[in-house]
């Protein structure tokens, strides 16, 4: 068995996070830290995982062979939990062998690592790319890059479920709107299926706006027989993917030291900067209430920003 055993429920705190400029706005959020699911799987990475895992499992493999950068997370994760659940897991990597934090922790999980290049890594969308894979390893199961498609996202209506079961302990009866991170939108679009209109939610984009977001989401949600989500997509990436700036580290550094929440510069760093200018740009009213979900990503945080 690869999925996890039903006993075994990774479980996401839901804390209130106090910041000056939200006091002064008038504003509640309660942060969900899917960075601290397990002590070691986090982040949203493994909910997208999740029904791969139990698709896995329904055509018997053994392990999952899957795909992504020397930080990834979605690889992380995956190793993580191969180790932590028992099952045989390999990465192929984009680019040239390199000794990154993450790709040594890969290791140290037991993940078998092969190095395609960066011309091996672009033929992945390609028919055929699996084959000879498949044929070194006919006993796993290949998970797309980044665990996306509607798979990944069905794996995601937990999270709505850990805010729900949690949401007394802050004293909520309700909340107005969720915001997260987004990058290929799959976590957002697995909040809308699980939502069904009951709540908006925000994705602050950590990729540039060309990057096709809107329309894999859309894809998504038709793919699972749903129309409309209650969606807006805001700018956040600050000029690019993994694109960092002196405003946007003093920011997370400011943020830790006030809430004690760590973030990474790629996407919850931009995420809850993001929502700060929204925020003092008047766009909620005073007394709104929001859910910001951490989705994890400090592993890859070591490639960045030294770890405290
Ligand atoms: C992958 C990732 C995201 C983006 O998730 P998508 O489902 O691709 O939108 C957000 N935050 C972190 C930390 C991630 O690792």
């Amino acid at each position: 068995m690869l999925s996890p055993p039903s006993n075994w429920l990774p479980q996401a705190p839901l804390q209130p996070l106090q910041l000056d400029w939200l006091a002064t706005a008038g504003i509640e959020v309660a942060i969900l830290r899917l960075d601290q699911i397990d002590p070691l799987i986090s982040g949203n990475k493994w909910f997208k995982l999740v029904e791969h895992l139990k698709a896995a499992d329904r055509v018997g493999a053994e392990g999952i062979i899957s795909l992504g950068g020397a930080h990834s997370n979605h690889l992380h994760a995956l190793a993580a939990a191969g180790k932590r659940l028992g099952f045989k897991t390999v990465g192929l990597l984009r680019g040239h062998e390199q000794e990154t934090p993450t790709v040594q922790d890969l290791q140290a999980f037991g993940m078998q690592l092969h190095w395609l290049g960066y011309g091996g890594y672009r033929a992945r969308n390609q028919p055929g790319f699996w084959e000879p894979w498949l044929a070194q390893y006919p006993q796993l199961y290949a998970v797309p890059e980044g665990g996306g498609s509607l798979t990944g996202a069905l794996g995601c209506a937990a999270i709505k479920q850990q805010v729900q079961a949690q949401l007394h302990t802050l004293g909520w009866s309700d909340f107005h709107a969720w915001w997260l991170a987004c990058g290929t939108g799959t976590t957002l679009a697995g909040l809308l299926l699980a939502e069904a209109g009951a709540h908006p939610v925000y994705g602050a984009l950590a990729v540039p706006d060309d990057h096709g977001v809107a329309p894999q989401v859309e894809s998504i949600l038709q793919a699972a027989g749903q129309g409309n989500g209650r969606y807006e997509l805001i700018d956040a990436s600050r000029g690019g993917f993994a694109k960092v700036d002196p405003a946007l580290l003093e920011f997370i550094e400011q943020t830790e030291q006030a809430s004690g929440v760590p973030l990474e510069p790629l996407y919850t760093g931009k995420a809850l900067l993001a929502l700060k200018l929204q925020v003092e740009a008047g766009r909620f009213a005073a007394g709104t209430r929001l859910i910001f979900i951490h989705t994890g990503g400090l592993q890859g945080r070591r490639g960045f920003i030294a770890s405290p």
